[in-house]
């Protein structure tokens, strides 16, 4: 009886370090975890070298990121070999989707779970039941404490053909609308104001629950919430955005005017080869409509180039496209062959060389873009938010505008210290093809 209690008081004094892989999907799935634990009184710490039990919240989207998640379960292995690790324990989307063979090829991982797996990481460690009704209001963020992502939904009901995240993360399961918006609240509460809104695609939100819900009501309820400065959408299906988001946008006290929507490719042999759903015209024709209806409107996209049967004329389009549209933010992507994916079927036709090729004159396209768009804001004034010090320049910040999302977008170098989280009016001094340089407005 005395050693169970001494093996319980051995496991509940460990120490746990997680290494979250992939996307911000994949964050807030970290977040919970860390939560559920931190609430459970596990020590969370930052140090592999020093961790007790090493969780690695793994990402199985594309080539790359199996890859290197897969080098990431690797070096925790040898830290175990060194008998300076207990456990590892490894989690998320290549778990979810590889878990027969990495069992048989990675023996020094003790324990593999699937996405979303909190209760039996919780249970697993701790010894505890899992009690909690709704882990997310246990989230201790990873992400600095101005900013937090609200993941509305998780998994997918859509088939593109060269996608493999429905195999990882299942169906399509919305949360409820009062539970987001009391985590919207909760969140506040902790010193957030800027909520990043995400989901696989956000804006089928709610066509699961019964009765069915939708975004445009969401976002509605979200922008009272007092507190939040800035609410940012990102994930819109652009064959599923609704008119009803439109006045949403207008109307809106803390939507900013920043719109994430990728369409993935501009010819219709190529968005119906990748089952998206709409053809060239509806895509232009909505994306011209929202440049219309919402002038201010910053748009984020990203395209796949080289996708199978992808001729010259269809590249052409995209550039073609990507010309007429001038997006604010672009992210491109060569294809990689995902096995199960109904892409998979398809021949990968077009060579390597092209590939990069395809993708370095989008680059390229972009670049000018990027770079005349950011020129016409010398002189102007926004606001940007804080978000760290600027470890290469003394005095200097290192803060986003309305149009940037953490991580992924440009940055803004403003000069002075000031507090992080802060929102302060800047007047822009200079500008690159992905950075401003500005001064506070005095
Ligand atoms: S919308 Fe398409 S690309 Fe996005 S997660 Fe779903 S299947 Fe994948």
């Amino acid at each position: 009886m005395l050693s169970v209690f001494a093996s319980l008081r051995e496991k509940m004094k460990k120490n746990v370090h997680i290494i979250s892989l992939g996307c911000v999907k994949n964050t807030v799935d970290s977040e919970i975890i860390a939560g559920g634990l931190e609430s459970a009184g596990i020590e969370l710490i930052d140090e592999a070298e020093d961790a007790d039990t090493i969780i690695i919240n793994t990402c199985g989207f594309i080539g790359d990121a199996k890859q290197e998640s897969v080098e990431v379960i690797l070096e925790a292995a040898e830290l175990k070999k060194k008998g300076k690790l207990e456990e590892l324990l490894v989690a998320g989307c290549l778990s979810a989707r590889y878990r027969d063979e990495l069992t048989k090829e990675m023996p020094e991982v003790d324990k593999f779970f699937v996405t979303e797996d909190f209760k039996r990481i919780f249970e697993h460690i701790t010894t505890k039941p899992h009690l909690a009704d709704d882990p997310d209001h246990k989230r201790k963020l990873l992400t600095p404490r101005h900013y937090a992502y609200l993941k509305i939904s998780e998994g997918c009901d859509n088939v593109c053909s060269f996608c493999a995240i429905p195999l990882m993360r299942g169906k399509q399961r919305s949360r409820s609308l009062e539970d987001l918006v009391e985590e919207a609240r909760s969140l506040v509460k902790r010193g957030v104001r800027e909520l990043i809104v995400i989901a696989q695609d956000s804006t089928t939100y709610g066509w699961d629950l019964r009765p069915k819900r939708y975004l445009h009501e969401l976002l509605t309820e979200l922008d009272q919430v007092d507190g939040l400065d800035w609410i940012r959408l990102h994930y819109a299906h652009p064959s599923h955005f609704s008119r009803k988001l439109i006045p949403v946008f207008k109307n809106a006290r803390r939507i900013v005017p920043y719109l994430d929507i990728p369409v993935q490719h501009a010819s219709t042999a190529m968005l119906t080869a990748m089952k998206r759903g709409l053809d060239a015209d509806g895509l232009r024709r909505l994306l011209l409509n929202l440049r219309n209806e919402i002038p201010e409107l910053k748009l984020r996209t990203s395209v796949i180039v080289g996708f199978p049967g992808e001729t010259q004329d269809d590249f052409d389009t995209l550039l073609n496209f990507l010309e007429e549209i001038q997006f604010d933010r672009l992210g491109v992507f060569t294809y990689s062959e995902e096995e199960d994916t109904s892409g998979a079927e398809l021949e990968d036709d077009v060579p390597p060389d092209v590939k990069v090729s395809r993708m370095d004159q989008v680059m390229d396209l972009q670049h000018s873009i990027s770079f005349n768009k950011n020129q016409e804001l010398i002189g102007k004034e926004l606001d940007v938010i804080i978000d760290s010090t600027d470890p290469d320049v003394a005095g200097q910040m290192i803060g986003r505008s309305i149009w940037d999302a953490p991580e992924i977008d440009q940055v803004v170098y403003i000069s002075g210290e000031i507090e992080q989280g802060a929102i302060i009016r800047a007047v822009v001094d200079d500008a690159g093809p992905y950075e401003l340089y500005a001064s506070p407005k005095n």
